[in-house]
């Protein structure tokens, strides 16, 4: 097979690669029950931009004000009726996850008002947001407070703890469907609908927002559906299709949506400003792209899954579980072996091979975090791509891959680099 040869020209041995392959084997039925979801989730996106009349003209750019931006304008209705939304927001001056995820929580609380997450504890770069930990400028400062219920020991959600959680001040509820740097599992839509039935049925106006970080595309529906008020992400993971070169989307109610785009550019200038610059062309083909792309990274995940569960360690999600988002945990239990898998994740990128990725503090993170990510969009992790927080109990997590190929080679790599380093055996 031409295969073998050219692993091993990566310099992945024989029996790796052998052991890959007959994993790959045991896995193959989960990839069609995946590749049936982006198929259904291509189709709904070519249909949104069908419907909304998307044209040669959407791919230009405006600049300065931005005003009249029709690519810009459309692309905002195309991602409304994708996620079943009133309206959305969708814009490369969003930066990031964060960022979208501060424009929603600051534009739709006033002082005195309580965010509440009755998922436990947001994920890692929100906890300065809200002024959990330090944070300049954060919720806390403007008067807004925050609290949360912790998730049952089984991962459940503590219906009890929230009901007497909520109170007068709830104004906004943030419920996070993928599990971040957490321990937790990420939750299916049905499951994030159930809560914010039950939610509702003990307050039924306060404003609904679910973190939908990673969880892009993975299902037939997004949260939107199930009653949230508003659902957020950033456009270099799962919804920009790894051609988006930056942006964040909110999509939701017209009042929430309102609210953020006065909070995003000005009070009185909304959503009419903001100039697409280069952008509408990479975010229409990012959004276009998207389905297949989210697929090929979970296929990866679910191979990884196979293989490093196959190597003895603890991974999450199992390789047949049913995935609500791309990120795949695996537990190495050793400082070492995450530096080392992560070695191993950047010599298979196509950019920045040649790197060595170092655990380092960064901003928004309390542990020091070491990420590998060779991509040809900074800090893309739709891309292949390893990161984990030099902490107990030393899980890696593994996302990404614009192909599958590419991810396939990534696991390679990273079992490769830990034999080679002498930290695991075959
Ligand atoms: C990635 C992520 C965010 C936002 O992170 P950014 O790096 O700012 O895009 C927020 N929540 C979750 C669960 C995430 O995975």
């Amino acid at each position: 097979m031409i295969s073998e040869n050219i692993y091993r020209s990566f310099g992945i041995c024989d029996e790796l690669a052998e052991l890959v392959r007959a994993s790959e084997a045991k896995v193959r039925h989960r990839f069609e029950a995946i590749d049936e979801i982006a198929e259904y989730n291509t189709l709904k996106v070519v249909r949104a931009m069908q419907e909304c009349g998307v044209s040669e003209a959407c791919m230009l750019e405006t600049t300065g004000y931005g005003y009249n931006d029709i690519g810009r304008d459309k692309l905002e209705a195309v991602y409304a009726k994708i996620f079943g939304a009133e309206d959305a927001l969708v814009r490369s001056q969003i930066v990031c996850g964060t960022h979208a995820l501060a424009i929603a929580l600051y534009g739709n609380t006033r002082p005195g008002d309580e965010v509440y997450s009755p998922v436990g504890m947001p994920y890692d770069t929100l906890q300065q947001v809200l002024g959990v930990t330090e944070g300049r400028g954060s919720l806390r400062e403007y008067g807004v407070t925050f609290r949360y219920t912790e998730l049952l020991p089984d991962g459940g959600f503590d219906y009890e703890g929230i009901r007497s959680s909520i109170s007068e001040k709830t104004r906004l509820v943030e419920i996070q469907r993928s599990r971040g740097y957490s321990d937790r599992r990420s939750f299916s839509v049905e499951e994030i609908g159930e809560l914010i039935s039950f939610v509702r049925s003990i307050k039924k106006d306060v404003c609904i927002m679910v973190d939908n970080c990673y969880g892009e595309y993975t299902e037939l529906t997004e949260p939107s559906q199930v009653g949230a008020d508003m659902v957020v992400g950033s456009l270099i993971k799962n919804p920009g299709g790894g051609i988006a070169p930056v942006g964040g989307y909110i999509a939701g109610t017209s009042e929430c949506i309102e609210n953020c785009a006065a909070r995003l550019t000005a009070p009185g200038l909304g959503k009419e400003l903001g100039p697409s610059l280069g952008a509408n062309r990479l975010l229409y083909q990012g959004t276009f792209l998207a389905p297949s792309v989210t697929a090929s990274a979970q296929k990866s995940a679910v191979l990884a899954a196979e293989v490093f569960s196959g190597l003895g360690f603890a991974c999450h999600p199992d390789a047949e579980d049913i995935r609500h988002d791309i990120i795949e945990s695996v537990c190495l239990k050793d400082p070492d072996r995450v530096i080392s898998f992560c070695k191993g994740i950047q010599k298979a990128a196509a950019v920045d091979s040649f790197a060595a990725p170092e655990p380092a503090p960064m901003p928004g993170y309390e542990s020091d975090i070491i990420m590998a990510a060779g991509c040809f969009i900074s800090g893309s992790s739709i891309e292949l791509s390893a990161d984990g927080p030099l902490r107990e109990p030393y899980n890696v997590f593994f996302q990404g891959g614009l192909n599958y190929a590419h991810g396939k080679l990534g696991i390679m790599m990273a079992a490769q680099q830990l034999l080679d380093d002498g930290l695991i055996r075959l």
